[in-house]
């Protein structure tokens, strides 16, 4: 039960105070009269919303799931990276147990990894890594060999994959007709693709306009539902040119959908190719706007950068490309965050301890040696608190429905039980944060980001409490897999039940020509 607080839901617009009766991981009661139950939360003076839900993590284990939790995310998802093998990547979740509700998109660098680079996927957090480490997954593929690429990523959307993850802007040379090829599988299956834009420099050719160009290409020549991961930090300085261009896309019914985070820095691998030495001044930054996390301290010259992807290639690296102290700047990172129907989403990256070592065993608190970008525990609560109460940017409800409702809506048609999450509804699953909306707050600096976010008083996950009055509960992992239909199918005519074809096709536009003709 959590009772007395104010119901902000995105779906139903309810804002009223309400208490909240849950059975067996459902909202079973959402009634003004008092209920009776065995645990009590009290929400008096609260806001009462759905948990939220990430679209965009690289942190799928505990410790920076833990760290979500204090941003108030009850579901956190892999989909611009991705998994695979896809059965494998669930029972390892399932059996481990996570704290918040998970899932993975097909994983496309790990597709190439397996067949140009000869990786043995197994579905682990670190075989993933190692994978996306070896520079051979990024070169440009024999038609035979994209056929074997694309052949796994179809067998894991088949598996329940809740899309395509495309880290594309990773290997730039990679094969272009690929590209088309992974967005037909997903087409043909109803899954979206999730893309990091191929290109995101400030300098042509091989700029940002031209990344934005591949992406609505081909989710006009497919049909695909093409998502675009971080708006903020792909377009970047280029924002005031992309935005017009993802307008028009979907004006013209282009079934494109946003994200981004409200940082002005972002983070990957040392070893990444947006950090090649020869690309740097093509994206209009310098080797000094990166720090190196691993050491703990800026890159301060070409050679030392050189040195860093030698020695430690998967170190995580964090780059501003707007400065957010700057108005002007800051404006544009808010073209992004503030995009009608952007998904908020994290980008949350792994936590790094001094020796490179990522944190992947349960610890609570993270060691004190442990790094990693602030978005990883504050993007949701630098809305609430920067975006909502301080600035007034956004409207509560709004916040809450780009956090929840959306994302949710985002997945709906790939993954069904999204319709259960990001509502407070009857029946609903009970993913359910409370939190006062006077204090909450991101804590998470770049020079400090190991500080977990303030407010949320409870975080209920799939019905049970993760954090309870202000405190985590590490013995619990009420996590449950976020799925597609195992033994996924093509998507059939509605009609018929057999696949589309081209004839279908071909009738729909001619019933539209024909009901246009006798309005
Ligand atoms: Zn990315």
């Amino acid at each position: 039960m959590v009772l007395g607080g104010r119901v902000v839901d995105p779906e139903s617009r309810l804002e009223a105070v309400r208490n909240i009766g849950i059975r067996s991981g459902r909202i079973a009661a959402i009634s003004e009269q008092r209920l009776i139950g065995r645990i009590q939360l009290d929400a008096v003076g609260q806001v009462v919303a759905p948990g939220f839900i990430d679209l965009h993590s690289h942190g799928m284990v505990v410790p920076s799931m833990w760290m979500q939790a204090f941003d108030g995310v009850t579901t956190t998802l892999d989909l611009e990276g991705g998994n695979l093998p896809i059965p494998d990547a669930y029972a390892i979740a399932r059996d481990e147990g996570r704290p918040l509700n998970y899932g993975y998109s097909a994983n496309w660098a790990a597709a190439r990894s397996a067949v140009l680079a000869d990786t043995k996927l197994d579905g682990h957090f670190l075989t993933n890594l190692a994978a996306f480490a070896k520079p051979n997954w990024q070169k440009l593929a024999t038609k035979a060999q994209s056929a074997q690429i694309l052949a796994l990523l179809e067998k894991g959307v088949q598996e329940g994959a809740l899309g395509i993850g495309l880290l594309v802007g990773y290997a730039r040379e990679s094969n272009h007709e690929e590209y088309v090829g992974a967005a037909q599988i997903a087409a043909r299956y109803g899954v979206p693709t999730f893309t990091h834009l191929r290109y995101s420099n400030a300098i042509e050719p091989g700029g940002a306009i031209e990344g934005h160009e591949e992406l609505i290409a081909v989710a006009a020549m497919t049909g695909a539902h093409m998502h675009l991961c971080h708006l903020n930090s792909t377009a970047g300085r280029q924002l005031p040119q992309v935005v017009p261009m993802i307008r028009e896309a979907q004006r013209r019914g282009l079934r494109i959908t946003v994200e981004a985070y409200p940082y002005g820095a972002g983070s990957t691998v040392i070893g990444s190719q947006l950090f090649d030495p020869a690309l740097l001044d093509a994206q209009g930054i310098s080797e000094t706007d990166i720090f190196f996390v691993p050491a703990q301290k800026r890159i301060e010259s070409r050679e030392e950068l050189i040195e860093a992807r030698k020695r430690d290639p998967s170190g995580p690296a964090v780059v501003s490309f707007l400065d957010e102290d700057n108005a002007n700047q800051r404006a544009a990172l808010d073209m992004a965050v503030l995009y009608p129907d952007a998904a908020i989403a994290s980008d949350t990256i792994w936590w790094v301890r001094a020796n490179g070592k990522p944190v992947v065993e349960p610890v609570w608190p993270l060691p004190e040696d442990a790094y990693a970008h602030p978005r990883g525990a504050g993007t949701f609560t630098k809305i609430l608190g920067r975006y909502v109460r301080e600035r007034k940017q956004l409207s509560l409800m709004e916040a809450l429905r780009r956090a929840s409702l959306l994302p949710a809506q985002i997945l709906e048609d790939a993954a069904p039980q999204m319709k259960a999450k990001g509502r407070i509804k009857l029946g609903g699953d009970a993913d359910i944060i409370v939190f006062d909306p006077d204090t909450v707050i991101d804590k998470a600096t770049y020079a400090n980001p190991r500080q977990p976010a303030q407010g949320m008083r409870h975080v209920i996950v799939s019905g049970v409490p993760l954090i309870r009055d202000g405190k985590l509960d590490t013995t619990v992992m009420p996590g449950q897999p976020v799925r597609g239909p195992v033994g996924r199918l093509p998507i059939q005519s509605r009609t018929s039940g057999r696949a589309i074809t081209e004839m279908d096709i071909i009738t729909a536009v001619q019933d539209l020509r024909a009901s246009v003709g006798r309005q």
